[in-house]
């Protein structure tokens, strides 16, 4: 290259891509998944489930307003946002287990990239045509009025999936059924119009649009994957010893070559919903969604050959392959320390949530001493501590609930503004009640410098009780 000469572009034009239509077991899975996986999205909102008069008849509910998520019959409050965090971590050692067994199966599978670009070329195909068709609408230059009504009746379809899109998503944050009664009339706040329009905007353009580009230049996932896969994991792979020589046999080949199993049919490469091909070995690309593996199956089917040329395999079974012995029992890929490990993981913290879950009480207490002053002198002689008790009703109806004290016998509870020792907490509420705890001046609590002290709380409907420690200053704390 001379000094005249312009420097090389870095830059590579995108070229859209155009999967062909194909069918098998895993475009059958795939089917499969994406019906299952947008109906429980679509549909989940608008199931109902009833908790009683005083909350939300919604099944999923992320109640931001309240601060509270319902799912189905658990009701977490915000100090128990553990059970989120608990969901989160084994999401994420689910991901790492599933991964390091059979690869990216999340990305050929379920992430809701790969589930809502199948669905937009699905509807790509039904309007414009098949792989072949889509490729000459695309070359086409002139738009003419075929070319505009298709264009423009995909980008509507798109549209209004968005829409559905962007629309289950607020319903997920608002009683379903009025959420769309405003949304309809235009009283909805602004919040969740917005939200809406955001959402079918991006699911517009990264489905119809980005599609694979998402995967290979914006999610970080196909980086960090490889950490998580080693020989044994079965992914999708090209049996290039079986397959090459590639080509049909023609009279023009060199006397004695003898053809491989791949004819060169270009199907694999042709259905590849990232526009790669898998004869030349592992790609980051690859989201192994096995479309390859249906389509060159039926390949081989038809031109007599045995099915598995691309197929899913470990690497370590390379060698054995080449060498012509069979691979592994694909158990013995899945079943290493490894899976076994985020396993037993991914079981243990399920199992803790479990328990944590079970023991859970629909009552609880929390105790703030006020120590502003530390403690104060009656005229009586006697000292008195205060606290600030926070009583939590986590029942869909009001309950009473009866305060108490274990300490020295002779202390006594008072609660501020009421009548005796109990307190009707509201359904679903957390309730603040003030308490005073006085000791006798003859006490030895009120001599002591610090007594501990239990505060129980009962609830009268059905017994369920709770308690939390705290303790009592007396003069010899000093002020
Ligand atoms: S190479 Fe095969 S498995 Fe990988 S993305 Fe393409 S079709 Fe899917
Ligand atoms: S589908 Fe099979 S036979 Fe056709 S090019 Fe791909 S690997 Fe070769």
């Amino acid at each position: 290259m001379s000094d005249s000469d312009p420097a090389p572009s870095l830059y590579a034009a995108h070229e859209p891509i155009f999967p062909r239509r194909v069918s098998g077991p895993f475009r059958n899975l795939k089917w499969y998944i994406m019906a299952v996986t947008l109906g429980i999205y679509y549909l989940t909102p608008w199931i109902r489930w009833d908790r009683g008069p005083a909350l939300p008849d919604q099944a999923v509910l992320l109640d931001l307003a309240n601060r509270r998520f319902y799912f189905f019959w658990i009701e977490i409050w915000p100090h128990e946002f553990y059970f989120v965090a608990g969901l989160l971590i084994m999401a994420g050692l689910g991901l790492f287990l599933f991964t390091s067994a059979l690869g990216r199966v999340w990305c050929g599978y379920t992430c809701p990239q790969t589930v809502w670009t199948d669905l937009f070329i699905l509807v790509e195909r039904w309007i414009e045509g098949d792989r072949n068709a889509r490729l000459r609408l695309h070359r086409q230059k002139k738009l003419d009025f075929r070319k505009a009504r298709l264009r423009v009746t995909k980008w509507v379809v798109w549209l209004l999936i968005g829409l559905a899109t962007g629309g289950a998503w607020v319903f997920y944050f608002a009683d379903a059924p009025t959420l769309l009664r405003d949304l309809l009339t235009g009283q909805a706040h602004p919040v969740a119009y917005t939200t809406m329009a955001i959402l079918t905007g991006t699911t517009f353009l990264f489905g119809g649009f980005a599609r694979e580009q998402i995967c290979i230049y914006a999610c970080p996932w196909p980086r960090i994957q490889a950490a998580m896969m080693d020989e044994d994991t079965l992914t999708v792979g090209y049996r290039e010893w079986r397959g090459e020589p590639r080509g049909k046999p023609r009279k023009t080949d060199e006397p004695g070559l003898v053809h491989g199993d791949c004819i060169d049919c270009m199907a694999c490469v042709n259905v590849c919903p990232m526009g790669i091909d898998i004869r030349d070995g592992q790609q980051m690309e690859c989201i192994t969604c096995a479309l390859c593996i249906d389509a060159c199956d039926d390949v081989m089917e038809r031109i007599g050959k045995p099915r598995g040329l691309i197929d899913y395999m470990a690497l370590s079974d390379e060698a054995n392959e080449r060498a012509g012995h069979p691979p592994q029992n694909i158990w013995k890929h899945i079943l290493r320390p490894r899976t076994i490990l985020y396993t037993a993981l991914w079981g243990s913290v399920g199992l803790a949530l479990l328990f944590a879950l079970f023991i859970r009480s629909d009552i609880e207490l929390t105790v703030a001493p006020v120590r502003n002053p530390t403690f104060v002198t009656l005229s009586d002689g006697s000292i008195r501590n205060t606290y600030d008790v926070r009583l939590r009703n986590k029942t869909g109806e009001p309950r009473p609930f009866e305060l108490s004290i274990k300490g020295e016998p002779a202390m006594q509870l008072e609660l501020e503004g009421v009548d005796g020792t109990i307190v009707t907490v509201p359904a679903d509420t957390s309730f603040l009640q003030r308490v005073y705890i006085v000791a006798p001046k003859t006490a030895e609590a009120a001599s002591a410098r610090s007594t501990p002290v239990r505060i129980w709380v009962a609830d009268l409907d059905n017994g369920e009780r709770a308690y939390k420690d705290t303790s009592f200053n007396g003069r010899g704390a000093g002020q």
